[in-house]
Formats: C-alpha cells, structure tokens, sequence
C-alpha cells in the first residue's frame, strides 16, 4: 500500500502490524502513535501488539467508555495499582483523560471522530481526546486543558498537540443540529466549513479543534494536524460514516517518556 504524504511534523512508522503515525513536536515529551486499519482490534492479541508499539505493557493501557460528551478523567503519577486496575475495569465515561504518570498509556478510540494527543514538556504532563462533534461542540479540547492546569499547573502555552486522522471537510456534511452546536463553541466556526446543499454544509472538524485550541492558549506552531480524512482514504483508515457504522476503531495512544521530562 502506498501511504499518503504528511505533513514535515508527522511521520510513518512500519510497526510488526502495520503503519503508524507519529508527531514529532511530541517525540521528545511522550511515546505516541495513531494506528491504521492495519490493527485490527478488539483480541488480546491486538491490544498487546498496540502496546508493544508503544514499548509499554498491555496491563497499563487505560481505554474509556467513550460517551461524546465533555469529561476528562484524570489519573496522577504514583497511582496506586489497584486503583489503576478499577479504573481500566471501569473504564468510565468520557472522552478525555490526561495523566502524569510514566508508566500510564492513554488511548482513544475513533473512526472519522477527531483524535487529539497534547503533551506539556514542561511539566511532563500527555492527554488522550475523542472529538466527535459533540464533544468538540463542549470544547472537549479546551477542557482537556483545563484538567491539565487544574491537576498539574500546565500552561497551554507549553503544550504540543498532533491532531490525527479525521474526517474532514471533504467528506463531513452536516446539518442545522450541527453547525448550531458549532456555532455555541465558535463563534467563528464557518471559517472551517463549505456550504453544500441547502441547510447543510461540509465541517472540517479537525480546522475547528485546531481553532479551539488556539483560542485556549496553545501556539498556533505547536500544533500538527496531519491532515488526513478517514473517510477518502478507506484503504488506511476506518470510516464510521463511509462504512455504514459497520467498522473498526483507530487506537490513539500516548505514554509520557518519564526519562526524557525537561524542567
Ligand atoms: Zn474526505
């Protein structure tokens, strides 16, 4: 298979499984990646290739019950092991989590639905987050932000961002439901979309991630989107919307690298 251009910040990685994609604003901070369709998931196996990827155990993956919604869980370094394992059971509802912890990976799931991997250098600071319209409506992105300063003293402005593959405004038509929700998170939403027939347009969902996270305070150079829509290119990547529903999940991932934390 031929793999499409990225971006000078992104890179392919040949896994045992498969291509990857890789950031490298984050290469120093975290150890990350956004699978293909090349990993097929869920089997034990899978999840244990995902994390052998990522040069980490699969016992210390942590996956939510991903809900569309605005939570963020946040675990702390030196959490204790069953506290760990009742959470991974758990797994709770929401759709973001940050995390100081070395020895914690964080992974979202999604299929056309915005990956966001962020990492604040300074503090040593990694968050996973699922936006799908709804969540990036409640500015989940911004939220996740917010839980980093809350728990650890993150700045925005010291974090990185990779936004991963999506599906974009060539393929992402919407309705009034939508664009109005937009609207309530960004006043300046139609700068990312199109307008297709009438009462729809076509959202660049990835564009309006991009923009909330300026707004909260990350440099705009500090933020890598790849660019790539799930839905053109079926042979990389699932598409929920492309493929009826009936289809598979990308793994997004991240680790924070305890030996490579800067002050
Ligand atoms: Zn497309």
């Amino acid at each position: 298979m031929s793999l499409p251009q990225v971006p000078d910040s992104f890179y392919w990685t040949h896994e045992a499984w498969g291509a990857a994609l890789r950031c490298r604003p984050l290469e120093s901070v975290a150890q990350h990646l956004f699978t293909t369709r090349q990993l097929e998931l869920p089997s034990r196996e899978a999840w244990q290739k995902l994390a052998s990827s990522a040069g980490v155990s699969s016992d210390r993956l942590v996956t939510l019950s991903q809900v569309h919604g605005r939570h963020v869980v946040t675990i702390r370094r030196g959490i204790e092991p069953g506290a760990l394992q009742a959470l991974q059971n758990s797994r709770p509802d929401a759709d973001g989590v940050v995390s100081d912890a070395p020895d914690v990976a964080l992974v979202v799931r999604a299929a056309d639905c915005v990956p966001l991997l962020m990492a604040d250098k300074r503090i040593g600071v990694v968050a996973a987050v699922h936006a799908g319209w709804r969540s990036t409506a409640k500015r989940i992105a911004a939220r996740a932000l917010l839980a980093m300063a809350a728990a650890y003293g993150t700045k925005p402005g010291d974090c990185r961002v990779a936004i991963g593959p999506g599906i974009r405004g060539c393929c992402y038509e919407v309705d009034a439901a939508v664009t109005d929700a937009m609207l309530a998170a960004l006043p300046a939403w139609e700068e990312h979309a199109v307008a297709s027939r009438p009462g729809h347009v076509r959202l660049d969902l990835g564009g309006v991630n991009r923009a909330l996270l300026e707004r909260a305070g990350v440099r705009p150079d500090r933020i890598g989107d790849v660019g790539l829509c799930t839905a053109c290119r079926r042979d990389l990547f699932f598409s929920h919307r492309a493929e009826k529903a009936r289809t598979g999940r990308m793994m997004n991932l991240i680790l924070l690298r305890d030996e490579r934390r800067e002050t």
